[in-house]
């Protein structure tokens, strides 16, 4: 069958799918494939609607202009295989349909062409497929990107950190069987031919808490089951472990050992390869894997009352198997559990309570996992570092891609501090998305030579301000309140929070300014009226949990034969009299410095969607859409990408789609590329305020304007 000139194969499967697929009947059936040709642009319910009615089609890629909107299918859909890559190569966006390789490939040219940075911002919440996209980008460049022998090493490091960052920082939760539990963000460097040379990890946040306590139905780090599951006996023997999960209290708190998902055997054999490709020598996975070990141990450590009413510990051969996995002197272990040091340099000591002990133990279990994380980054970082002498190529003309996938703004029953940072790191992120669309749109009307009409839009600057503004800012009065003497409580901070913040926008307590009391807010909570919606935070804890650094343990393990842990625990740290800083202080300078990366970079955007919260196929919850559509701000975002033109094409595109409905421009146009459109479109009709001509492209106002005339292509 011949296809009309205005149609191209692009399906999988023999299936012939329009290009374009807003022509009349497709419409109807599967929508529009850009938000930006919804007619009521400004309706929510049009906007989920043809979310809905594509995602019915199993079409899951929809664009705002050229942000992608994901829905995660919960299944395997035939879509992205090696064939479908190559339909994406070199192909411009709107030639073919929505897809995550149309993303990759239009970033990895401008990179190319432009010579610019580039930079992928995936986001979206826990489980809408944030983690899939970003390693389906990547397979993109790993497939289709030039290689040689010598940086195919890079390219399977790549693709090889993947499962060993999963391993160790992912865990089955409530929302997704392999819920990343820490924010990742991963440059690509590409040489000059476009062929990968190096990367390099920054990680955000691991959700430590999940080390010593999972809520029902959840899991805690993946590694840890399949270690159990797949490692070797007599490696289990020598850690002091059983096979078998149950067996540890850190590991049951969830009531979830297996999940049908997920094969915790293979994926062990597949860590372990991993490890292999990306370089790690034995010793290095042994002392890892004696540190998970260690971390199990940690967790069946019991502490009892002795004789003398001290807390002791009643679990001798865990201490044993302790202090040989950490590598540390037992009598100090075990002093270090049980006893408090008064003075910096420890000659004075004072026994712990028995709740201080869990607490003293369960912080060192938290301390010595995240630190190996960070140790796990920084190694891969080694093995994925450009190497010049290898490659012969001048790391001055290199170029990077650079991957962020972090978790999406969240809102839970109770919210502590770990949901704070993340909903910050997204107000950070809005704000970087507001500055650098507005930006990017008004740069392309000067460019084009059209006027640029400002667009109206709520700037979330103040929130981030509330956050972090010097002096006054949420972080700064948590600072001062940790680090003044006396003894800071929950509750004076929350005063002190009320005494400054009081009375802003979008902070809230219990107090009302008539006195009262307001229900909706409880005692020790405050409450955020956040860009995507309002917030209740509890401030129980949150002075606790910014102690990021465990004087007492950390003096022991700093001492450790475990080269990991020694590089890990640094004496100075124990040592010095100065206040570390706190854990919030820390991610707003981290956030900071990732915002100056992306920053420097020319972004796109993916948003990825969860239809439903039972991680089924074919399932398209509307209430569940509706709420991220609005936390993800694309309602907003399709607003600012409609405010002046719905539609944008550049001329030469525009002139071979539509030619051959106007006897002058049929069949080719010899003159000016502009000249060409403008015959055109006062032959089609088109009134002056419906287009505009720019210098290389033509501006659409409105989505009826082109359907007619697509439809006219139909006729
Ligand atoms: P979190 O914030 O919890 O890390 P996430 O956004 O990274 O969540 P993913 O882990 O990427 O979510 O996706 C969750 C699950 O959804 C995957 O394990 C997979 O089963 C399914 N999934 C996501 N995207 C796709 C896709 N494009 N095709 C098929 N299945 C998908
Ligand atoms: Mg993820």
């Amino acid at each position: 069958m011949s296809l009309p000139p205005h149609w191209k194969e692009v399906g999988g499967e023999g299936r012939v799918h329009r290009v374009m697929e807003s022509t009349l009947t497709a419409r109807d059936r599967v929508g529009v494939q850009d938000f930006v040709l919804l007619e009521n642009y400004t309706s929510e319910a049009a906007f989920i609607e043809n979310l809905r009615r594509r995602f019915g089609e199993k079409l899951i890629y929809t664009y705002i202009g050229s942000v992608l909107v994901s829905v995660n299918p919960y299944k395997d859909l035939e879509i992205y295989s090696k064939a479908h890559m190559e339909r994406y190569r070199g192909v411009s966006f709107y030639e073919i349909s929505p897809h995550i390789y149309a993303v990759s490939d239009n970033t990895y040219r401008a990179m190319r062409t432009e010579r610019r940075d580039q930079c992928i911002l995936i986001s979206g919440e826990s489980g809408a497929g944030k983690t899939e996209a970003s390693k389906k980008i990547l397979q993109y460049y790993a497939t289709t990107c030039p290689v040689t022998d010598h940086m195919s090493t890079i390219r399977d490091r790549l693709l090889q950190s993947n499962p060993v960052l999963e391993a160790f920082g992912n865990a089955k939760t409530l929302r997704n069987d392999n819920s990343s539990r820490f924010g990742k963000y991963m440059d690509v460097q590409f040489d000059f031919r476009g062929a990968p040379i190096g990367g390099h990890i920054l990680n955000y946040l691991l959700e430590k808490s999940r080390v010593v306590h999972q809520n029902h139905g959840e899991r805690n780090f993946h590694i840890f089951y399949q270690l159990l599951e797949g490692g070797e006996q007599d490696q289990l023997s020598k850690l002091g472990l059983e096979r078998n999960a149950q067996k540890y209290h850190y590991l049951v708190k969830g009531c979830c050992p297996r999940v049908s998902s997920i094969n915790d055997k293979s994926d062990w054999k597949t860590v372990r390869k991993a490890l292999t490709v990306i370089g790690f020598h034995e010793e290095e996975v042994e002392d890892l894997l004696n540190i998970i070990a260690s971390v199990l141990h940690l967790g069946n450590t019991q502490f009892g009352e002795g004789e003398d009413g001290e807390t002791q510990i009643t679990t001798e051969p865990q201490l044993t198997y302790l202090s040989k996995l950490l590598g540390v002197d037992g009598p100090a272990l075990r002093e270090a559990l049980t006893h408090k040091k008064l003075t910096a340099k420890g000659e004075e000591v004072s026994p712990l309570s028995f709740e201080q002990a869990v607490a003293a133990r369960d912080a060192l279990a938290k301390a010595v996992y995240g630190r190996a994380f960070t140790w796990l980054v920084a190694k891969i970082n080694q093995s994925l570092a450009f190497k010049d002498e290898v490659y012969n190529s001048s790391k001055g003309s290199s170029s990077v891609i650079g991957l962020l996938d972090i978790y999406g703004f969240e809102v839970f029953q109770h919210n502590s501090f770990e949901q704070f940072c993340i909903n910050y790191c997204n107000e950070k992120l809005q704000q970087l998305f507001i500055k650098l669309t507005l930006k990017s749109e008004q740069e392309e009307y000067e460019a084009e030579g059209i006027t640029w009409e400002p667009v109206k839009y709520f700037d979330n600057k103040i929130i981030c301000d509330l956050v972090e503004e010097k002096h006054k800012g949420f972080i700064s009065i948590l600072d001062e309140e940790c680090l003044r003497p006396g003894e800071p409580s929950d509750i004076s901070f929350l005063e002190k929070l009320e005494d400054t913040l009081g009375g802003h926008a979008h902070f809230v307590t219990h107090k009302l300014a008539n006195g009262k009391t307001r229900k909706a807010v409880g005692r020790e909570e405050f409450r955020l009226i956040h860009y995507a919606g309002e917030v209740n935070y509890t401030v129980n804890g949150e002075l606790a949990n910014q102690s990021v650094n465990s004087r007492t343990a950390g003096s022991v393990i700093c001492q450790s034969d475990n080269q990991i842990l020694s590089q890990c625990f640094h004496r100075e740290e124990v040592t010095t009299q100065k206040r570390p800083e706190t854990a919030a202080t820390q991610f707003k300078n981290s956030l900071a410095k990732l915002i100056e990366i992306l920053m420097s970079k020319e972004p796109s955007y993916v948003r990825c969607i969860k239809p439903n919260d039972a991680k089924q196929s074919g399932r398209f919850d509307e209430a569940l859409v509706r709420h991220q559509v609005k936390y993800l701000g694309l309602m907003e975002n399709l607003r600012v990408r409609r405010a002046g033109f719905a539609y944008r094409r550049r001329y030469e595109a525009f002139l071979q789609r539509y030619k051959s409905l106007c006897p002058g421009t049929w069949p080719n146009w010899q003159g000016r590329l502009a000249d060409g459109v403008a015959t055109l479109v006062q032959h089609l009709g088109y009134k002056p305020e419906e287009y505009k001509l720019g210098k290389t492209k033509i501006f659409i106002r409105f989505p009826k304007t082109l359907f007619t005339t697509e439809d006219a292509l139909e006729a």
